[in-house]
């Protein structure tokens, strides 16, 4: 079921992420700080990773290697000399090598509790269902898919299986945005209005998967503008309601799938708005910054692996530690497996940001604001 109130909102983005049942009182807070809570059993949850790419060679592999409660079990890959390689690297048995047709046989492979799903976005689909088929909790990278069918079609197919979804937005779990959080639930320099919010980067080859729309949904909106949707929901505590946006086009034959760059705009229920960019047009776009009564306060750089730096208006500090996102992303969701709680980051969220997106294309498209309510599939 899509959250569609602020109450629900909340509900999912802190209280979950907090350890504390669902059932108890509603209080967004701090508590989203993302550390597991202590685990009913010391024991680590064995991850396969579908998709041997870039962000599984240099982050999510590396990372698996920092958690508490997660160990990489298996992968999934349909490159065998890449399957030699990490073999090699990481130990893993050939009983727990698959293909893309073969990974439905994880069934039979208790080692394997969860699925990191790393494969280019139009395939999250294919990959989360055969892994729900094969009874495993899915872990799914950001886009959570390219429609919003397709994303239904994953939760429903999970909940089938009766495991959990979480999508892999790892601001969730970092600690500036955590403090950004903090700061504007807890008004500390007034009530927050205004939110602006911008990554991009300058794309370089031209026949890459990013770039061919199939594959990829979009452009800069589905691969980096998502983080400064994320960014804004989290301080606005809400899902945006209405949108608008305008798209350009310098370069048409490197750009004939998709956007180039983007700029667009969101209006939140409670009558916070943000104001958004994305490109794959420039390097060093990566900021975000909230308006508040009283002040201001931001990250630049915002969405870094490491690095990112706070600043208030007030000239205190906005500071916090830095942490692998994706190794405390990872146990987070090992916790809430092994300790029955629902993730605060579910298909429900990747779902709703996907509909946010696709909103913004017809908003770009007709020159019109368009209401997520009134939004087609
Ligand atoms: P990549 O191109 O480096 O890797 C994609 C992998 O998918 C490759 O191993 C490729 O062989 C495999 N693949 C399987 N079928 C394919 C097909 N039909 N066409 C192309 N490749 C195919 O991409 P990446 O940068 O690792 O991104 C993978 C996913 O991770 C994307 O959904 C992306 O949005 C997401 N991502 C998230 C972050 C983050 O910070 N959370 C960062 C980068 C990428």
């Amino acid at each position: 079921m899509e959250p569609t109130s602020r109450r629900d909102f909340l509900r999912m983005t802190a209280i979950a992420a907090a350890g504390v049942p669902l059932a108890r009182p509603l209080i967004p807070s701090i508590a989203h700080r993302a550390t597991p809570t202590t685990s009913r059993q010391e024991r680590k949850l064995g991850f396969a990773l579908v998709g041997l790419g870039s962000l599984s060679t240099n982050q999510i592999a590396p990372a698996l290697q920092k958690t508490k409660h997660c160990r990489l079990a298996g992968i999934v890959t349909g490159t065998p000399a890449k399957a030699v390689k990490w073999k090699a690297q990481y130990g893993i048995p050939d009983k727990s090598i698959y293909n893309y047709d073969t990974m439905q046989r994880m069934a039979d492979n208790p080692d394997i509790d969860v699925v990191y799903v790393v494969t280019p976005n139009a395939l999250h689909a294919r990959d989360t269902i055969k892994a729900a088929r094969a009874g495993k909790h899915v872990l799914c990278e950001k886009p959570m898919e390219v429609s919003t069918e397709k994303c239904q079609q994953m939760i429903d197919e999970v909940k089938k299986a009766g495991r959990q979804l979480a999508i892999g937005y790892r601001c969730r779990f970092e600690p500036h945005h955590l403090e950004m959080l903090r700061i504007a639930q807890q008004k500390e320099l007034g009530d927050v209005r205004l939110i602006e919010s911008a990554f991009g980067f300058s794309i370089g080859d031209p026949t890459q998967w990013r770039l061919n729309k199939a594959l990829a949904g979009g452009g800069p909106l589905m691969d980096v503008g998502i983080y400064s949707i994320q960014s804004a929901e989290m301080i606005a505590g809400a899902y945006p309601i209405a949108v608008s946006a305008m798209t350009n086009k310098t370069d048409p034959v490197k750009f004939k799938d998709v956007e180039e760059s983007m700029t667009y705009e969101l209006k939140f229920p409670n009558g916070i708005s943000a104001s958004c960019t994305t490109s794959y047009k420039v390097n060093g776009i990566n900021r975000t910054t909230a308006y508040a009564d009283n002040g201001s306060f931001g990250l630049t750089p915002a969405f870094n692996y490491d690095g990112n730096k706070g600043w208030r208006s007030d000239n205190k500090p906005l500071e916090a530690p830095e942490v692998d996102q994706f190794a405390t992303e990872m146990d987070n969701f090992a916790d809430c497996i092994i300790n029955n709680r629902p993730t605060s980051v579910p298909g429900e969220m990747g779902l709703r940001d996907v509909r946010t997106m696709m909103a913004l294309y017809e908003a770009a498209r007709t020159g019109r604001t368009v209401t997520l309510e009134g939004v087609r599939g």
